[in-house]
């Protein structure tokens, strides 16, 4: 198995070289060069195996033996060691035909952790191996920050460095990152907004002279590994509900597309999905595309869902590789334009992604509606993400005697706001957590400046 690029023009590359690269050097994003079956028999050899053996089955083809089994089925096992319920992630049954599966049961209650457990251990197995050391940069305004500290604390040969606008996220948001005390981990608050810190950690990819020839890594979703954590999920909770025997439907609350993407992998490798519904908040470029044709940049809205404001879905373009039959220069030619100016998808690929793809979008004031509504009719209190995917599964549902499967994104306890302003008292944080707030805390405040912030990564590297 080799890894090539959406835009056709980088060099091919192993699974190790994939995980420790990130972007391809034209642009694009790497996509195995053939995507591995998963039979009939072999889907149903899962029924009642644990997740960790399903996600060793589910991605070892993925790892191409450059990792041994016993090793990787190793790095597995304590990837999910680390998540709070002994499914790692349940299902819950909202009504008849109507499943959350819940993939906030990890450090720190958000979907990200399912794959940054694993990526961090798979980053120091390799670095490990090559007797190297890395770097790791990356600017949050919340959830990425926290989960990417968390499957990186315990990695010998990493160094991480999470950029956050000062006093510009939530309490809770900021204590997931600064309580962990680490050796390893650097939190730094910038006196500047998100975009500020975003700015001078792509300055860093860009020019990584200050490094001195430590490898510099980036642990956004773009990162191959993470999209394959993430296609265990739907194999496992398909398989739950009957798959293969019986298919399913997903619906995902989506920004990057990372998440949903990682479901269309589930289904070409074989899960049999009768339809992914994507649902978006008010930034909602991903339900503009496929319902309207409008493939184009909208100013940023800042929602009730903050983990799902982007302007650009940058997973979106490892789809459109597929919808246009691989043709990196097709996507190479689309996306160059749609940088500059609207732009619109050609028939033939669009009518390829609509049928496995339905989308709804969902506003601020809905979303509060729907946490009420959800309330009332299940008792759960769902997060405003959730919310959103709650909302567009009744709406773009294209047939109700298929299961629909909602994966509920965060806890609700960390997005408080949503759930204070639906009218609900709060949500306790759970138990493994409830003294975050008085928790020591360690991070360093700095200016704004590419200079400044360069120094004291180059300094505090170990
Ligand atoms: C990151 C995130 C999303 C969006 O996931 P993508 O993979 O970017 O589509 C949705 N909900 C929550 C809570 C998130 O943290």
């Amino acid at each position: 198995m080799r890894y090539i690029s959406t835009r056709g023009q980088a060099p091919a590359l192993s699974f190790e070289e994939v995980v420790l690269t990130g972007m391809a050097s034209d642009g694009g994003l790497y996509v195995p060069e053939t995507i591995p079956a998963l039979g009939h028999d072999e889907l149903a050899a899962m029924a009642g195996l644990s997740y960790a053996e399903i996600a060793f089955r589910v991605m070892q083809p993925y790892v191409n033996g450059e990792i041994d089994d016993d090793t990787f089925r190793g790095i597995v096992e304590e990837a999910y060691a680390t998540f709070s319920h002994d499914a790692v992630v349940p299902l819950n049954q909202l009504d008849a035909n109507h499943f959350l599966l819940e993939l906030f049961h990890g450090p720190t209650l958000a979907f990200k952790d399912v794959a940054l457990q694993l990526l961090g251990r798979i980053l120091d197995h390799f670095l490990q191996k090559r007797g190297e050391r890395a770097v790791i940069m990356g600017a949050t305004s919340g959830d990425t920050g926290s989960a990417a500290i968390e499957g990186c604390r315990h990695c010998d040969n990493l160094d991480i460095f999470i950029l956050h606008p000062h006093n510009r996220v939530s309490e809770v948001q900021r204590r997931q990152m600064t309580t962990v005390l680490a050796d390893n981990v650097f939190n730094v608050a910038i006196e500047g907004n998100f975009d500020d810190a975003q700015a001078m950690v792509k300055a860093s990819f860009a020019d990584q002279g200050f490094l001195d020839g430590t490898r510099l890594v980036a642990v956004n979703s773009i990162n191959w590994a993470r999209i394959m954590a993430q296609v265990v999920y739907y194999v496992a909770s398909a398989v739950a509900l009957g798959a293969p025997h019986r298919a399913v439907s997903f619906c995902v609350p989506s920004a990057n597309f990372g998440n949903v993407f990682a479901g269309y992998i589930a289904k070409r490798m074989g899960l049999p999905v009768e339809q992914f519904i994507i649902a978006t908040n008010a930034n909602d470029i991903l339900h503009r595309t496929l319902a309207a044709n409008d493939f184009s940049k909208q100013e940023l809205k800042a929602t009730l869902a903050p983990s799902m404001d982007i302007v650009v879905s940058s997973n979106f373009e490892r789809l459109l590789f597929e919808a246009y039959g691989r043709d990196g220069d097709a996507v190479r030619a689309l996306l160059e334009r749609f940088q500059h100016e609207p732009t619109a998808l050609a028939d033939a690929p669009l009518a390829r992604l609509r049928e496995s793809f339905a989308s709804h979008s969902v506003d601020d004031a809905t979303i509060l509606e729907v946490i009420r509504e959800a309330h009332h009719r299940t008792q759960e209190i769902l997060d405003p993400h959730t919310a959103t995917g709650y909302r567009a599964a009744e709406r773009a549902r294209a047939d109700a005697t298929t299961p629909v499967i909602t994966l509920a994104t965060a806890h609700p306890a960390k997005f408080a706001e949503a759930v204070v302003k639906a009218g609900f008292p709060g949500v306790p944080l759970p138990p493994h957590m409830d003294d975050l707030l008085e928790r020591e805390e360690r991070y360093t405040v700095l200016p704004a400046e590419l200079s400044a912030v360069q120094a004291f990564v180059a300094e505090n590297r170990r």
